[in-house]
Formats: C-alpha cells, sequence, structure tokens
C-alpha cells in the first residue's frame, strides 16, 4: 500500500521540496476565486490543488462522492470519516509524486497559484473549547497573580482546565479585528471605566478540528480520543487583559476573548503529523485512570510568533513548540467527554497558551512582556508591552522529520482602532 508519508517522496510540483506543504502533507481548505465559488482544496508548495477537480483523475480504490468538495465547508468531506481522508490522502500523493519533470496539462486541469486564491473558514465550528494546557505558561500566570508559591491551582495537575469559548467569532487567517472595547477595573473603590481595552494581546495556540463526534452520554477514552481528531491548524486566541482581569471572577473569560480568535486556513491531518510523535511530559502526580495514556502524544512541532507594525517590517517575539503541553490532546478529549459531552464534526478545541520554559518561548505578550514590565524590542526601534492598532501579528508552524517538513503556513490578522 502507498505510504504518503515515505520521506523519500518527491512531487513533480518543484515548489513542494522544502515547502511548509511538501508531498508528505497533503492538508485540507476552503478556497474561492474569480469564478469559483467556495470548495475543498489541498496545497502543494505555492500551489492549491482543486479536489473536486483532482478528485476526478483518483483510482477506483476511491469510493466516494465527489461533490463532497463542492461544499463550502469541510464538514461533508469530514464526516465521510478517516477511510475517506486517508484515502484521499493516498490519492493526491499518487497524483502529486514523481520526478522533476513538470506535468503541465496534469499542473493545468488541477492546479492554481496560491497567490490567486482567497483562503476561507475551513470549517463550519458548531463549538470552540479552549484549554489551558501548558505548564509553563499556567505557571507564569499563575506566579503575575498569585505569586511563586500558589502559582499552579490545586486542579491543575488532576484535569486539563479549559472553558466553552464562543464559534460565531472564530474568523480565518487574514480577517482584521477591531480593539474590542468594555469594562476595565479603575483605582481603589472607584467604578468601573468603560472604553477601548489597552492590552490587548496574542496566544499561540494550536487548534484541532474534531472529525469524528460522539453520542451524547458516551465517554472518548485516551486510547480513542486522537481517533475523534481531524486535524489540527494554528490558533490565535486574542485576549484582552484588562477586560479579562476585570470580569473572569467567578466564571471565567467571557468578552474579554469573544471578540474573535483567528485560525490558520490549512487543516494538517493527524495522519501527516504521525512522524512528528514525540513523549510528553512525565506527570507528577499520576492522572486518575481515565486520563492515563500509553505511548507518546505530544508532537513535536515548531511554532514562532512575530508582529509586523503598520507598513514596517515583521520582527519574531516568540519561539515555541506544540511538544510543551502538559495535557495532551488525547487527555483533553477524554477530559472533555468523560461526563458525556457530546463533540461534533467541525467542532474546535484548542491547546492553550504554548509557552515553553525558555522566556524566548512565552506564547503571549503578557508573558514576554511579564504583565508590560519588560518591553519587547522590535526591529524598527520600537517597543512593545501589548499590540498597538495597526499591528500584525503572524503565527507559523512546522516540523521537520527525515529531512521531510511538513507545515501550517501561517495565520496573520491586524488589530484595527476600535470602532
Ligand atoms: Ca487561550
Amino acid at each position: 500500500m502507498h505510504n504518503p508519508n515515505d520521506p523519500s517522496l518527491t512531487s513533480w510540483v518543484e515548489s513542494a521540496q522544502g515547502s511548509d506543504f511538501s508531498i508528505q502533507n497533503l492538508p485540507f481548505g476552503i478556497y474561492q476565486m474569480e469564478g469559483i465559488t467556495p470548495r475543498a482544496a489541498s496545497a502543494i508548495g505555492d500551489q492549491v490543488v482543486d479536489l473536486y477537480m483532482a478528485s476526478a483523475l483518483f483510482s477506483a480504490d476511491w469510493k466516494y462522492d465527489r461533490t463532497v468538495f463542492l461544499s463550502p465547508s469541510l464538514n461533508a468531506f469530514i464526516s465521510l470519516g478517516r477511510e475517506a481522508w486517508k484515502a484521499t490522502r493516498r490519492e493526491l500523493s499518487l497524483l502529486l509524486m514523481g520526478g522533476k519533470e513538470a506535468k503541465p496539462e496534469l499542473a493545468s486541469r488541477i492546479l492554481i497559484p496560491m497567490h490567486r486564491v482567497e483562503m476561507l473558514l475551513p470549517v463550519e465550528i458548531g463549538d470552540y473549547t479552549d484549554f489551558y494546557s501548558s505548564i509553563d505558561h499556567a505557571t507564569n500566570v499563575g506566579i503575575m497573580f498569585r505569586g511563586k508559591e500558589n502559582a499552579l491551582m490545586p486542579n491543575w495537575k488532576w484535569l486539563p482546565v479549559g472553558y466553552h469559548g464562543r464559534a460565531s467569532s472564530v474568523v480565518v487567517s487574514g480577517t482584521n479585528l477591531h480593539r474590542p472595547k468594555g469594562q476595565t477595573s479603575a483605582a481603589d473603590d472607584q467604578p468601573p471605566v468603560f472604553g477601548p481595552s489597552r492590552l490587548v494581546d496574542f496566544e499561540l495556540e494550536m487548534g484541532y478540528i474534531v472529525g469524528q463526534g460522539n453520542a451524547l452520554g458516551d465517554a472518548v477514552s485516551t486510547e480513542e480520543a486522537e481517533g475523534h481528531i481531524f486535524g489540527l491548524c494554528l490558533f490565535n486566541d486574542w485576549s484582552a487583559r484588562d477586560i479579562q482581569r476585570w470580569e473572569y471572577v467567578p466564571l471565567g473569560p467571557f468578552l474579554a476573548k469573544n471578540f474573535g480568535s483567528t485560525i490558520s486556513p490549512w487543516i494538517v491531518t493527524m495522519e501527516a503529523l504521525e512522524p512528528f510523535r514525540v513523549p510528553g511530559y512525565v506527570q507528577d502526580p499520576a492522572p486518575l485512570e481515565y486520563l492515563q495514556t500509553t505511548g507518546d502524544r505530544n508532537f513535536d512541532l515548531n511554532l514562532e510568533v512575530f508582529i509586523q507594525p503598520e507598513g514596517k517590517e515583521e520582527t519574531r517575539v516568540c519561539q515555541s513548540n506544540f511538544k510543551y503541553m502538559y495535557w495532551s490532546i488525547a487527555q483533553q478529549v477524554a477530559h472533555h467527554t468523560v461526563n458525556g459531552c457530546n463533540l461534533r464534526v467541525g467542532d474546535l478545541l484548542a491547546s492553550g497558551t504554548l509557552s515553553g520554559p525558555e522566556p524566548s518561548s512565552f506564547g503571549s505578550m503578557l508573558e514576554l512582556s511579564w504583565r508590560g514590565t519588560q518591553p519587547v524590542p522590535l526591529n524598527d526601534g520600537s517597543e512593545r508591552k501589548f499590540i498597538q492598532d495597526g499591528d500584525t501579528v503572524i503565527i507559523r508552524g512546522h516540523g521537520i522529520r527525515n529531512g521531510v517538513r511538513v507545515g501550517f503556513g501561517e495565520v496573520r490578522s491586524k488589530i484595527l482602532p476600535a470602532k
């Protein structure tokens, strides 16, 4: 059986070599362009692959309804199940593999240069849940607000802390967001003030798209959990720290978070990420039985955050990694469903801010500037404590194994002045 992850595979699409979108990746997304309504695509190098056109060339082994690729979201395709995802990736790999000789006729039928298309929100997201699973992030925030002694709350090492976010304001890369307005606390004993947030921040996260639901009442075990995930994307969980600080007691984040969250347009499948598995943290205390796992459940994916002031060059402000998760995807899914909560196809789960142990790996301005006390220098000579109007925040991510690169492209969005 053909293995799309085979590191020796190369593509006749020359730009694929060394690209985030190598032939070993083959992610899924939704594109549109003039004359073409929104429909499903894959990516190879600097080209988009039209899946409806490509599927006409798939072998007889591929036994699904091609019209799923004409849908304006991936939900119809994802609902076909893992065998269909794997079969599609295999057929794409067979179509796109080969030596150096270009195939202009085939290219003209199925490829479109990426710069000519607009990428759209890849899935219709039903529900969005955000976790808080990086131990360095939770520790940093805890130290800032509670002191070193009580940095981690008593529950933190026993369960993957999370909250229900809002799906309606999850937008695709390239969508700009206005600085939110809201209540923030004033000086002691004064009433709160209303106005634009002064502490807008990014959160470096990975998102996971649910590919297989579970019935209400049924728990998903850690062993089954990854089987319920279609793939991963980059995720910026925008946060207004001053609004958050005033509003979050006692029920958690609300308006500080739901003014917008940005996801990358390409979903990289769990199959393509298989070679990047690494062990997670040693968990002490050992988790309760329903959260225990075997095998390597973390993924070695390099993540970077850049800030680009209006009209200026970008500056990298953070280098982190998805492997810095204390609670793995498997544990998060098992915990989410242990009470019988049903996940549905297209739901979005997010990792929580991904900070590593080094200050250069902190995944938010809150941590990078240590609550505004240590401004972060930018290449244009300016500095940032938090995100200013006109700043574009860009997250990029990729892994490299056996000389093969598999990446996510980028997620970018700009903060516009308050409305
Ligand atoms: Ca978050």
